[in-house]
């Protein structure tokens, strides 16, 4: 992939402070929209946001305005000057958004997963001067984000650049689509000139996370930021707890640390944030599997009691510990852990069992 031209764009800007682009999850009423819009051109904003056609997971929810709400864009940029974003999931929307002159496409996670649906809107949009901005798909794939990417510098879209909202995941999270920091860092490491802009609200899902996972966007040197923005949060008619008013996203821009340009000490701080984010994650998710697992203890020692049978269970215990330490093995850790792990798990069970059944 050549240079984007929304490096150019965004060097050019000469902005002093990372690239913003606010607005609601959804485009709701024209008042809706003009409101937050008006808020936001006192902000570090420069890119409105609005969803116009709202990928929803279940049928039933409000799924957007439509073409309806492309005027509405318009009156946006008329009004504030702010440049218009929206997200396009078809040819069908991508001609509209070109008809209506809105500044920025988005292309949705759940569109960037399905090749055939982005080569569809490459076509559509074929030697645009618009700015395309490809979201990460849902699943965490890099070769797919590329792939995505790819489509569109083929069909001579050459103001591009990628956004990181996370990815989905079965494993319990503080977050709503875990950020998979490496990923991101990936594709910065292939492409260097390629724009890239973080979107906590996606990420986080919620509002109280949105501060610390930009922090750690700006320390690992993203481009921008593209936070969901809304009058009165939680009256939003999708993703209400993730939204933030145009006053906290000031707050929060007012208190985000960016960092001066690489230094080799820099580049080393930014990534040991990371890994230390990294094992923030893995350390809940070690409290969250740690308290299921007492969850079962506990009904197992219930079941002990109504069929009067001792708590400790020597086989049983026996076949966990070898069998644990037979895996652990094959993942490189040492007996000695493993065993001191379980038996320490194993201890808090019996403790837990013993007083269900005295009780
Ligand atoms: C959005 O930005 O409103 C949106 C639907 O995002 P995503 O495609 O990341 O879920
Ligand atoms: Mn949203």
């Amino acid at each position: 992939m050549e240079n984007t031209k929304f490096r150019k764009w965004l060097d050019e800007m000469n902005l002093d402070h990372p690239l913003v682009i606010a607005g609601p999850c959804s485009a709701e009423t024209e008042k809706q929209v003009l409101e937050v819009a008006h808020e936001l051109k006192n902000t570090d904003a420069t890119i409105f946001r609005a969803g116009v056609w709202k990928p929803r997971t279940r049928p039933g929810n409000f799924e957007g305005n439509g073409v309806k709400a492309l005027p509405w864009m318009q009156k946006v940029k008329e009004e504030t000057g702010l440049l218009t974003a929206i997200e396009i999931a078809n040819a069908h929307h991508a001609k509209l958004a070109l008809e209506f002159d809105i500044d920025v496409l988005w292309i949705g996670a759940r569109t960037a997963v399905n090749p055939f649906a982005v080569q569809e809107i490459a076509e559509a949009i074929r030697g645009t001067e618009k700015i395309v901005l490809v979201k990460n798909p849902i699943n965490p794939d890099l070769a797919l984000w590329i792939g995505a990417i790819e489509r569109f510098f083929k069909m001579g879209v050459k103001n591009i650049g990628a956004i990181h909202r996370g990815f989905s995941s079965f494993r319990p999270s503080k977050y709503r689509n875990i950020p998979s920091w490496q990923i991101a860092i990936d594709l910065k490491t292939k492409y260097p000139d390629l724009p890239i802009i973080n979107d906590p609200s996606h990420i986080t899902g919620n509002r109280e996370l949105i501060q610390e996972v930009s922090q750690t966007a700006l320390d690992l040197k993203f481009d921008g930021l593209m936070i969901e923005t809304h009058c009165t949060p939680d009256k939003a008619w999708s993703d209400a707890a993730q939204q933030i008013t145009p006053k906290r996203l000031e707050k929060i821009m007012d208190s985000l640390r960016v960092r001066k340009d690489t230094f080799e000490k820099e580049e080393f701080i930014s990534k040991l944030d990371a890994f230390r984010n990294e094992i923030n994650d893995k350390d809940d998710q070690l409290i969250e599997t740690l308290s299921e697992r007492m969850e079962i203890v506990h009904n197992i020692g219930k079941a002990k009691k109504e069929g009067n049978v001792a708590v400790l269970q020597s086989v049983r215990w026996q076949e966990i510990l070898e069998g644990m330490v037979t895996k652990g093995a094959e993942q490189g850790l040492s007996r000695d852990f493993i065993e001191k792990i379980f038996k320490a798990i194993h201890q808090e069970s019996i403790r837990h069992q013993e007083r269900i059944i005295n009780s």
